[in-house]
């Protein structure tokens, strides 16, 4: 055990409390006994941000209650820094008076998977989970034909949305858009979408990062109470990690958590480095990219071009090197592209909300279902991809937290 977590564990027998129970945007609580959480900026960034456990999830920015944490959105960034000067980057004069936000909304902190799994099913996972918890997997594709052609796969998340959004389940949803015209279609940023017109405005997929719960002060000051997530699987274990540890002001605000499937994002220069420099494609001619075992680019011209997987590793962004999740294994729901169909989405519902929803929206028609059985080579290969991601989570994090099961070390 590093010197850094005994100290750390020595910190955390300090004292005991007994929390008060709150419910939720979803109505339901959690157990009232637990630990005093005593840990603070100054924690996150010496075991978090330096080691580089960090995602740039941004879990830690929207909880901050004194706005304190700022957002490096520049290329080679995405990161939280300290704002305020007078104890430096690395610690935190509201967190040496007692304010903890931070390190309770961090998805990467300390006993983060285990929490999040308690939460979420009241058991951590099995030894043969790699993908994490979920009750039932299934193919989707919208009814709706304009947004099945404007989502990226079976356009799902985009259904969902817009349903959930009509049948009163949620007032707004934190997901991300694009600039229009000059290229910079494929610079993400996250936006707060509030009926069909700003969901569809953001359909599809970019593969550089966009952090989208720092929408949550828009869909706030909008008016918003319930609010849903699309997030990348790092930003979407944000949810049940704040209300396992009871950050309820943020966290009780979210209603529904939608992930994405994820083995990595890349770095924006991926465009003018390898895309235009090698390839003669500028990012301004192209229409639309995916990943499916290569990275796929469609041009405006309707030309379709391939790019061995292998050749973009290089501009792989920093925060997911050490991410072991691939499945977004905290969502309601878990959404992916892989698999023999091209047009549906591979969903995998993981908790009663999502079970209910595409239940829901089976019944009325929003949505077309089939067997996950119809490509159980997607599915094998979702375990496959998640077991290879659980093997990037560092050795130094393994004893504390530890993913659940321990990897096998080598
Ligand atoms: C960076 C990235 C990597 C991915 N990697 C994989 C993978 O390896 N394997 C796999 O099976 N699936 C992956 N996906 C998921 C896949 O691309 C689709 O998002 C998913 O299948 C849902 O498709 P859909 O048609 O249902 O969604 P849509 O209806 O098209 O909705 C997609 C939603 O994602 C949001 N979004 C788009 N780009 C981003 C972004 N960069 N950051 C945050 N939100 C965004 C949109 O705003 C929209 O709300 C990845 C997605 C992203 C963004
Ligand atoms: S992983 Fe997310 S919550 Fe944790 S320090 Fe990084 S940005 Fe903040
Ligand atoms: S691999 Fe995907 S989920 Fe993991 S840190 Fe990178 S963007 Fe987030």
């Amino acid at each position: 055990m590093s010197d850094l977590w005994v100290a750390n564990s020595q910190r955390d027998t300090v004292a005991a409390m007994a929390a008060t129970d709150t419910s939720d945007a979803t109505g339901s609580t959690t157990p009232t006994k637990r630990e005093r959480w005593m840990h603070q900026w100054k924690e996150l960034y010496s075991e978090v941000i330096t080691t580089g456990l960090c995602t740039g999830c941004s879990g830690c920015v929207i909880s901050c209650p004194h706005n304190v944490i700022g957002y490096d959105h520049g290329q080679g960034g995405f990161k939280p820094f300290h704002l305020e000067e007078e104890l430096g980057p690395d610690n935190c004069v509201r967190g040496e008076r007692g304010c903890t936000s931070c390190t309770r909304a961090c998805p990467r902190f300390r006993t983060w998977e285990e929490e999040a799994e308690t939460r979420l099913f009241g058991r951590t996972r099995e030894a043969g989970d790699p993908a994490g918890i979920y009750r039932d997997i299934i193919l989707t594709r919208a009814s709706d034909d304009f947004v099945h052609e404007h989502g990226q796969d079976g356009g799902l998340v985009s259904a969902i949305l817009i349903w959930a959004l009509e049948n009163d389940y949620i007032d707004a949803a934190l997901t991300s858009y694009v600039g229009e015209g000059d290229g910079s279609q494929w610079t993400a940023s996250p936006g707060a979408a509030f009926n069909k017109d700003d969901v569809i405005r953001g359909a599809g997929s970019r593969y550089t990062y966009s952090a989208n719960p720092l929408a949550f002060d828009e869909a706030i000051e909008a008016g918003a109470r319930k609010i849903a997530l699309v997030g990348m699987s790092c930003q979407s274990s944000i949810v049940p990690v704040m209300k396992s540890r009871k950050i309820g002001k943020v966290g009780n605000r979210f209603a529904l958590n939608i992930g994405l499937l994820c083995s990595k994002s890349f770095d924006e220069a991926i465009f003018e480095e390898l895309f235009e420099l090698k390839y003669g494609l500028d990012r301004r001619d192209i229409k639309k990219t995916n990943i499916k075992g290569v990275f796929q680019i469609w041009t405006h011209d309707g030309g379709y071009h391939e790019i061995n997987l292998k050749e973009c590793h290089a501009w792989t962004r920093d925060g997911c090197n050490h991410c072991p999740d691939f499945a977004a294994q905290h969502a309601d729901i878990s959404t992916g592209g892989i698999g023999k169909f091209d047009d549906w989405t591979l969903t995998i519902v993981r908790t009663d909300l999502g079970s209910e929803i595409i239940d829901k929206m089976l019944e009325d028609g929003s949505l077309i279902g089939r067997p996950g059985d119809d490509d159980p080579g997607a599915i094998a290969l979702m375990q496959k991809l998640a077991a290879k991601s659980r093997s990037r989570w560092p050795e130094f994090a393994w004893e504390k937290p530890a993913l659940l099961p321990a990897p096998a070390k080598k």
